[in-house]
C-alpha cells in the first residue's frame, strides 16, 4: 500500500459553513487522518442539509468528509427509519458494524486502519441559509433535463454526440433560456440550420420548460442508493446546486 506524503499546514479556508469556495479535493488529503486511499467511495453523492435539515446542496464523499473532518458537519443516517446523528469519530466506529452487518448498503472509503461508510446525508451544523432558487442553466443541466434525448429526432445520444439548439436562432432574437434551448443531435441540428422548427418543418417531441429542480438530482433520485434522500426533497421551493 501506497502512502500519499503527509502534508503540513491547514487547509486554505477554515471558516465553517457554506462549503465556499477555497477547498480543494486535495483538502481531503490534510484533513482527513491517514485517508490515503482514496478509492471510487469518495466518487459518491452526499446530500447536504442546512442547521434546519433542509436541502442545500449535494457534494462529493470528498468534500463530505472534509466537512466532517472539520466538524462542522454531521453524519445523519437514515438507517431503520430515524435519522441518526454522529460526528465522524462516532460515525468511523459504527462503520465497522455497518461493515460487517451491511457491507452492500454502503460505498465505502477505505484508510489505512479501517473502512469508513460514505454517509449518505450529512448537516451543517452552523449553517442556517437556504440555497438560491432557480436551476442553473448550464450545459450540464439542460442535458440532465432532456434525458439527453434530441428533442426533434427523439433519440437518445451520449452527451458527446449531442449539442444545444436555440429554438428561435440568436439571429432572429432567440433568447439563452431553458424555453428556447433543447438538446439536438447533430443530424438535426445541422437539419435545422438556422431556423425556427416550423421554417425547418420540424417538431419538438416536448415543450422546453425550465426545471422545477435540479434535473441532475432528479436522475439520481430515481436510484434507490439514495432513496433516503427523499424525505428532504419534497418541498416545493427546494432546489439545489450540484458541485
Ligand atoms: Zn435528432
Amino acid at each position: 500500500m501506497s502512502r500519499r506524503p503527509k502534508r503540513s499546514g491547514e487547509p486554505s479556508d477554515p471558516s465553517p459553513g457554506s462549503g465556499g469556495p477555497g477547498v480543494t479535493p486535495d483538502d481531503a488529503a490534510a484533513v482527513i487522518p491517514q485517508a490515503i486511499d482514496f478509492q471510487s467511495g469518495l466518487e459518491a453523492k452526499v446530500l447536504v442539509l442546512n442547521r434546519a435539515f433542509a436541502a442545500v446542496r449535494v457534494v462529493s464523499a470528498r468534500r463530505a468528509f472534509v466537512l466532517l473532518a472539520r466538524d462542522v458537519a454531521e453524519v445523519i443516517d437514515p438507517t431503520g427509519g430515524a435519522y441518526t446523528n454522529y460526528d465522524l469519530t462516532t460515525w468511523t466506529e459504527l462503520s465497522e458494524l455497518k461493515y460487517e452487518f451491511e457491507p452492500d448498503a454502503h460505498d465505502w472509503v477505505r484508510t489505512v486502519r479501517i473502512d469508513i461508510a460514505v454517509p449518505k446525508i450529512i448537516r451543517l451544523i452552523g449553517y442556517d441559509k437556504l440555497p438560491a432558487q432557480g436551476v442553473k442553466l448550464n450545459r450540464r443541466n439542460l442535458f440532465a433535463r432532456d434525458r439527453n434525448r434530441c428533442q426533434y429526432c427523439g433519440q437518445l445520444f451520449p452527451t458527446s454526440e449531442l449539442s444545444i439548439d436555440h429554438v428561435r436562432p440568436r439571429t432572429q432574437g432567440g433568447p439563452d433560456t431553458w424555453e428556447n434551448l433543447v438538446c439536438a443531435c447533430v443530424r438535426c441540428n445541422s437539419k435545422k440550420g438556422g431556423r425556427t422548427p416550423e421554417q425547418a418543418r420540424m417538431r419538438l417531441i416536448s415543450k422546453p420548460k425550465q426545471p422545477r429542480r435540479n434535473p441532475l438530482i432528479s436522475v439520481r433520485l430515481g436510484h434507490e442508493k439514495y432513496s433516503s434522500w427523499k424525505a428532504f426533497l419534497d418541498d416545493a421551493y427546494w432546489s439545489v446546486e450540484l458541485k
